[in-house]
């Protein structure tokens, strides 16, 4: 008798356990769902819908559904889905419905599919909606990556000048662009987080011809051709990357780049792009310095800047005894007011390294990036890839540990850097020949914390980062944060 109660007991137990997981699996499954295919098409494209009815909702075997089409340009439009084993539907009454949208002769934009779902009586519940795009002329630039309705950020590639180049061969640059060399997709974070992207090109051969030349000119001419070349791709959050055949010093402003290739090698500006990626996505500055640029910034100055530009230099009041070591009365001495690692600037007789040293010393203790020292070579939370290789050569990741650095950054010479080089101070090639290696964990993190502001998630390298950061005292170890 004893032992029966025991084994009923169990019994009850095991039956509990398995409703647990049968309810895990219920929840898994619960819900209805639609799609629409393709998600991107030209006047004529057939749209196909299909819906699957949430099959835990009690549903009366109705043969048909409607969804509601809608485009602001245009009034309504109200689609039949059918699930009686005709209509492109094989199976009748399994609760999967299908429909087909002709878009021949519909205006180009972006319109959204309203799909019923709870589908009870004739009333509606919760809709799902799902987008797709009419247009002749935004063109998917890579075969079935996009997902319109994923939440993604669109980057759009658009050219403006190059009538001596057909379609054809403007896709095939626009795909160097983001996969040759030193292309978005290669460099991280962009590389492992591809699936938060999407990328068109836009089947148009833009025009300006009121433009000037010289580099100082910025592109700013295709402005307008730019936004509407874009507007051929209708949709948000999104990077418009206008290539543009003249001369003039590449840029970004906004969420726009302007890039100045002209006809010349595109593998060569795959970093200048990646580079004007940083600034258009990230809100990430440059990190040179340049002749031109000789005024150092103030405590408050600094205190206004963006949060990306503080998170890639450091001010400390030290450093203006750097800026005394100028040579006074030259225009060309800026610059490399450096006390390296090495410690060895000297003007006028006199080291000035001390504050160099203080400042660096300070830098250590900055909130912004302290919990990344020591990342990106060797050993995470430490520096320990100073030393030359005995061919004279550092070694791989030596230019983007992150550590402090005694040399200008950001445009001012008394900010201190975080890293020797990286693709926002040097734009070369990313290749094994280049000292450029990519972003560098401090700025790869602000590229992820804006991935993830966009997209709502990150995957890759960004999990290896903090992204929330640490507190005073840890170091971001191997993704977590850890006393150091
Ligand atoms: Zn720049």
């Amino acid at each position: 008798m004893r032992l029966v109660t025991v084994a009923a007991i169990f019994y009850i137990f095991i039956l509990l356990s398995n409703a647990t997981s049968i309810q895990a699996i219920v929840e898994n499954m619960r819900g209805a769902s639609g799609s629409v295919t393709p998600e991107i098409g030209v006047d004529g494209t057939i749209f196909e819908f299909k819906y699957t009815a949430d099959p835990f909702q009690p549903r009366i075997p109705l043969r048909q559904i409607n969804i509601t089409i809608q485009n602001p340009a245009t009034s309504d439009e109200q689609l039949f889905l059918y699930d009686d084993g005709t209509h492109g539907d094989t199976r009748p009454y399994d609760g999967v419905y299908y429909g087909a949208w002709d878009s021949i002769g519909k205006p180009d934009g972006l319109y959204t599919a309203s799909f019923c779902s709870n589908y009870i009586t004739s009333r509606c519940g919760t809709k799902i909606n799902k987008k797709f795009i009419k247009s002749n002329q935004c063109k998917e630039l890579f075969y079935k990556h996009n997902d319109i309705n994923d939440r993604r950020v669109n980057v759009v590639v658009t050219f403006i000048n190059y009538e001596q180049t057909g379609f054809f061969n403007r896709a095939t640059l626009a795909r160097q662009l983001i996969e040759g060399t030193s292309g978005l997709l290669r460099v991280e974070p962009f590389k492992s987080n591809k699936n938060k992207f999407n990328f068109f090109v836009v089947d148009e051969n833009g025009a300006v011809s009121d433009y000037q030349t010289g580099e100082r000119q910025f592109g700013r001419e295709a402005l307008n051709e730019t936004a509407r070349l874009s507007a051929k791709c209708p949709l948000e959050n999104k990077i418009t990357n206008a290539v543009v055949n003249w001369d003039f010093r590449s840029n970004a402003r906004g969420p726009n780049i302007y890039l100045s290739i002209g006809n010349r090698y595109f593998d060569q500006y795959t970093a200048v792009n990646t580079h004007e990626f940083g600034h258009a996505f990230g809100g990430l500055a440059d990190e040179y310095t340049e002749d031109r640029s000789n005024l150092s910034v103030t405590r408050d100055e600094y205190d206004h800047l963006s949060t990306a530009i503080k998170n890639q230099c450091f001010f400390s009041p030290n450093v203006q005894c750097l800026m005394e070591t100028r040579n006074p009365g030259t225009n060309y001495n800026f610059s490399y007011l450096v006390c390296g690692e090495n410690c060895t600037y000297i003007t006028n007789g006199t080291a000035h390294c001390d504050a160099a040293n203080t400042a660096v010393a300070q830098c250590q203790e900055n909130p912004a990036w302290r919990d990344l020292i020591g990342k990106g070579c060797g050993r995470d939370g430490v520096v320990d890839c100073l030393n030359q290789t005995p061919n004279g050569r550092y070694p791989a990741g030596y230019y983007l540990e992150e550590r402090c650095v005694s040399k200008p950054g950001c445009y001012y010479p008394n900010l201190i850097r975080h890293d020797v080089q990286n693709i926002m101070y040097n734009y070369d090639r990313i290749d094994s020949t280049s000292l450029v290696e990519g972003f560098g964990p401090i700025n790869e993190r602000t590229l992820c914390r804006k991935i993830k502001e966009k997209t709502g998630s990150t995957s890759g390298i960004c999990n290896n980062l903090c992204l929330a950061g640490c507190t005073n005292g840890q170091k971001c170890i191997s993704g977590r944060c850890q006393n150091g």
